[in-house]
């Protein structure tokens, strides 16, 4: 609502309603006194969101207007609340003193307050960045930007796409990785996503020009120059982004010293869907966070680690040489207790820089802030002595360039008292010595006091009054207090100046001149102090590429050290990463069921995959034997390489991945319009599309959201598919037995199975995965685990029986092989002598008729195929 006739109202009103009109899109607080107000139907909104009282003040045309309100100095309190809801607020703050005012007191916007800007660090979640996001999507290229303007941290990615859809899930994943709270984006584009979070907040920008120059850092210029030469679709949505900061924060930027661009060919990629089912940030089944990969890995003694970690795990590494970087610096740790002991007690004390950057450069920054700040590159200090003391190459590489912050500890510690205090008052926490003014301000202080103890002491003296009191009130000032029974004893030049019922309150002209300079040397200690401080403030700024470039150490010596006694805890190894596409796990244990299992203890298992005859698992055996784990336990040891952990397992060798793709079990896209198979057919569409011979798969079921032909003929064809085509490390989960025969037929596929127990209560798990198939589900079995009726499972063990029986007159006939027409070529001696090396291995004693008959068919299909070749051949 446009307010435009403002003449009804008091001039109060109208300043209000001017400042409203310029925000309409925000929720106005509206500074009266101690209070920020919210007036119409911006209070109604904030009375219900933060369960605030609704009243009233003033009339228009005889109805109430609607008033409700927050004291100032708990804002923040009520503004997280608002932007965790969506909202953004306009703080409109005094902008002069009421005192000095003439009419009424100059009110300004001062600052938006945005759900991506927020920043008051008491409101934020340690552990994770707070970033706003912007988006364009032009020609063919899109392209995102991810601030976090609590931190400073800035990253720009951009892609190339021939097909639309494929862009669209791009960004889609981009979103979900970064999980804004804000995003900045043109409604056509807008239309187009689906935003699972429905929490983000969306700005509309109909249009990403700029006009306006920027004030940023010298350092953020030369890394946008940089961007611009490479990415200029980046750039311009990163100034657009800084733009809009500047519009709203009204403050500097100063604590943002470069954009990183992720190039996501340096990593292995993890999609949304992998993410969710690996559980690297929350479980699957409740979504907690205790369960995930993330969880069991952060063992970090500092919010920058446990932020950083986030990251490190939504981006492991590809190059061998960067990621062996990382693992040496773990074994360093792991190899030496004593040291790591030391680096971990040293980061226990230190605080959270990166937040407290934005404080430095905003000027919203404390005096026992920069104490803390202080202490931290004290610590910080300590470390870098520890770790040059090491002597180690690793060390020293580290802090070879670890920047000298000297100057600033020595400044803020001459300056400032160790227990400064948050708010500036006229207590002094400015250090004896730092301002001669100052210091002779104390000094009539403290002399002011003294005189105050002698003359109350004088006045029982001459008075005789024993409980005469000298003391003091912001409304009085200082005033001699005489309890009613004394009054006969008051002499005359005590002049009153309060009667209250059981005592009298006096001042004498002494008394009051004294006051006057007590009072005026606080009010001067006060002003004095501020300016002290700014001027520190001032020059702390001048640290803060520094002050970044420190912290960022910190954090990934976090990591490292919560790797390292990660390490220790689980009994985890140094991955050794090689070119060569060889996958092989030796005891390989699942990280999170590991840590979670209290009773039973984890049964390890071995994996090795090539690219040659065992590029693919297929896996068999009962529900609940443990095929999910397995598969799961080898993503994620991959995950926990890439990203320099060691890993769970007593060996491991690991190839360089590009991508992990998963799909498992039933992930519902109800909401979203899509059918379980649905979804599952579109996870299988992005792995024939994207899929590399460096990618790994894990498949758990495919198919079985259909038809049983149509889902295992999709499954079938799938592994032909990527057995000829892809050529990726594979493990596929199945309980179509169907498939099993295939590993004759297909070269790379081999059966893995799950070990179980037989005996008269029924089965029992024994988690062992081994080369072989299982060629019943034991399906009914674990039902009757389950606790299904008794009578209901004896019927399905006839009904199974007499189904199984059926099926033994039937003989199955197989479809000719699959293959790649172009890229058949043929050896004739060499296929005939392959055929009959088959031939030889089938095990007529220990396998059933029907399994001989299919692998009879197999090559006899072989055998023609050859023929048939060879006949064209003439
Ligand atoms: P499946 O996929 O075959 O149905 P799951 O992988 O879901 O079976 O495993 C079932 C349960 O067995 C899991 O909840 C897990 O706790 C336990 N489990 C799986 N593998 C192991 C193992 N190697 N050692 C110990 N417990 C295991």
């Amino acid at each position: 609502m446009v307010h435009k006739d403002y003449t009804k109202y008091t001039p109060m009103m109208q300043q209000y309603l001017k400042t409203k009109d310029a925000y309409p899109d925000c929720l106005l607080f509206f500074r009266l006194g101690d209070f920020f107000e919210l007036f119409f139907e911006d209070a109604k909104i904030a009375s219900r969101e933060l369960d605030i009282t609704l009243t009233k003040r003033g009339k228009t045309e005889d109805t109430n207007i609607p008033m409700c309100g927050v004291p100032y100095h708990v804002a923040d309190q009520y503004l997280a609340k608002l932007v965790a809801k969506g909202y953004r607020v306009a703080i409109c703050d005094q902008v002069e003193d009421p005192k000095e005012a003439q009419g009424i007191v100059k009110r300004e916007v001062i600052r938006v307050v945005t759900p991506g800007t927020f920043t008051n660090e008491a409101y934020l979640k340690k552990d994770e960045n707070r970033y706003i996001c912007a988006i364009q999507f032009i020609e063919s290229s899109a392209a995102l930007v991810f601030l976090d303007y609590s931190t400073g941290e800035f990253f720009s990615l951009e892609n190339f796409f021939q097909d639309e859809d494929q862009a669209i899930l791009w960004i889609q994943d981009q979103i979900a990785t970064y999980d804004p709270k804000e995003i900045l984006i043109h409604p056509d584009l807008l239309e187009r996503l689906e935003f699972m979070n429905e929490k983000i907040s969306i700005q509309v920008v109909d249009d990403f020009m700029v006009q306006k120059k920027l004030s940023i850092t010298k350092e953020l210029e030369e890394s946008f120059f940089k961007l611009n030469m490479r990415h200029p679709l980046s750039y311009s949505t990163a100034i657009f982004l800084l733009n809009y900061i500047s519009l709203t924060q009204k403050t500097n930027m100063d604590h943002i010293l470069e954009i990183i661009p992720v190039d996501s060919g340096e990593e292995l990629i993890l999609d949304e869907t992998a993410k969710k089912n690996l559980e690297l940030f929350e479980t699957l089944g409740r979504g907690d966070q205790e369960g995930s990969l993330y969880h069991v890995l952060n063992k970090n003694q500092t919010s920058m680690g446990a932020r950083l970690l986030r990251y490190w795990i939504n981006h492991p590494l590809r190059d061998p040489n960067k990621i062996n970087q990382r693992l040496d610096f773990v074994e360093l740790l792991f190899n030496d207790l004593i040291f790591l002991d030391q680096i971990k007690t040293s980061l226990k004390d230190v605080y959270d820089l990166k937040r407290l950057s934005v404080k430095i450069a905003t000027g919203s920054i404390s005096p026992r802030d920069l104490i803390c700040l202080k202490n931290t590159l004290l610590t910080s200090k300590d470390l870098e002595e520890k770790l040059l003391a090491s002597q180690k190459p690793e060390c020293l590489k580290f802090v070879s360039n670890f920047p000298d912050l000297s100057d600033l500890i020595n400044l803020i510690e001459n300056t400032l008292i160790e227990d400064a205090p948050v708010l500036i008052t006229d207590t002094i926490f400015i250090k004896q010595g730092v301002d001669e003014q100052l210091d002779q301000l104390i000094d009539a202080r403290t002399h002011g006091k003294k005189w105050l103890i002698d003359l109350e002491k004088k006045e029982k003296e001459k008075t005789g009054i024993k409980n005469l009191r000298i003391k003091y009130n912001k409304i009085l000032g200082y005033f001699i207090e005489v309890t009613k029974s004394n009054a006969d004893a008051v002499p005359d030049y005590y002049l009153r100046k309060q009667t209250l019922v059981g005592s009298e309150r006096f001042f004498t002209i002494e008394l009051k001149e004294m006051e006057s300079q007590i009072l005026g040397s606080k009010d001067e200690s006060l002003s004095l102090q501020s300016s002290i401080f700014l001027n520190l403030k001032n020059k702390t700024k001048d640290y803060l590429s520094r002050i970044q470039y420190t912290a960022q150490k910190i954090a990934e010596l976090d990591i490292y050290s919560s790797f390292a006694s990660l390490a220790h805890s689980y009994g985890y190894v140094r991955p050794l990463i090689q070119e060569d596409q060889v996958l092989e796990i030796k005891e390989g244990r699942h990280p999170m069921v590991e840590a979670n299992q209290a009773f039973e203890l984890f049964v390890p298992n071995d994996t090795y995959l090539n690219q040659n005859d065992e590029m693919i698992a297929l896996i068999t055996g009962p529900n609940m034997a443990g095929k999910s784990t397995y598969m799961r336990q080898v993503a994620l040891i991959c995950i926990l390489a890439h990203i320099g952990s060691f890993v769970p397992a007593s060996q491991a060798k690991i190839p360089p991945i590009d991508r992990i793709f998963t799909r498992i079990g039933a992930s519902d896209n109800l909401s979203g319009g899509e059918s379980t198979f649905m979804v599952e057919m579109k996870e299988v569409a992005t792995i024939t599309k994207e899929a590399t011979s460096q990618s790994l798969v894990i498949l758990d079921e495919v198919g079985r959201g259909t038809g049983t032909f149509d889902g295992l003929s999709i499954a079938w064809a799938l592994i032909e598919y990527i057995a000829k085509e892809i050529k990726a490390k594979t493990l596929f989960a199945t309980h179509y037995l169907e498939l099993i025969p295939l590993a004759d037929r297909i070269p790379g596929l081999v059966n893995l199975t799950v070990l179980t127990e037989e005996n008269e209560h029924g089965i029992s798990f024994l988690r062992k995965i081994s080369h072989g198939y299982s060629n019943q589900s034991f399906g009914i079995d674990v039902a009757q685990l389950a606790g299904i009726d008794p009578r209901l499972i004896q019927r399905a063990k006839e009904i199974f029986l007499k189904l199984k029986a059926d099926e033994k007159e039937k003989t199955p006939s197989l479809p000719p092989l699959y293959e790649k027409k172009e890229d058949k070529v043929f050896d004739k001696e060499e296929d005939y002598t392959n055929i009959l090396k088959k031939l030889a291995r089938i095990d007529l004693l220990s396998q059933t008729p029907l399994e001989t008959l299919t692998q009879v068919q197999n090559l006899q299909i072989e055998v023609k195929e050859v023929l048939n070749d060879t006949s064209t051949d003439k």
